[in-house]
């Protein structure tokens, strides 16, 4: 049944932290209980690992690396009540992302655009389910955003 899931929404994440990458965010998850990353992308910053950051000693050949996390095919698990007809996509970062992770996002959404019949790209903040729990997530204005894109 999964395979034949409509996806017409992406929803922008940030991961609320420095550092990451798909296998430490999955790591995470997996501490949750759930199978596997529950984001379909994560975008990479300088930062893929903790130790990156806390020696300052940013790796700038994976800023705007795009990996692919929980197959698109597949329900994520990144937004309450809407990953049915979602792809789940996270910036690594808090309040500050590069210029190539914006350059890969766009990239990204004009491809996924392509591929599906994307009516709507929002931010996880704009959801009532992550307003209710006090998500401000991805800590970027969303209308700035899709101007971009
Ligand atoms: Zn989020």
């Amino acid at each position: 049944m999964h395979n034949n899931r409509k996806i017409d929404t992406l929803i922008i994440h940030c991961s609320a932290t420095e550092f990451g990458n798909r296998s430490l965010f999955k790591r995470w998850h997996h501490a949750r209980g759930w199978d596997d990353v529950g984001y379909h992308y994560i975008i990479l910053n300088s930062y893929p690992h903790k130790n990156k950051w806390t020696g300052k000693t940013p790796d700038f050949t994976s800023d705007g690396k795009i990996e692919k996390g929980r197959p698109e095919e597949l329900i994520g698990a990144h937004t309450r009540l809407h990953n049915d007809n979602s792809i789940g996509i996270c910036l690594v970062g808090d309040r500050t992302f590069t210029s190539k992770q914006f350059l890969s996002l766009k990239k990204l959404v004009k491809r996924l655009q392509k591929k599906y019949k994307i009516k709507t790209i929002k931010g996880h903040y704009e959801y009532d389910t992550a307003q209710e729990q006090g998500k401000t997530c991805p800590n970027i204005d969303m209308d700035w955003l899709r101007g971009l894109l």
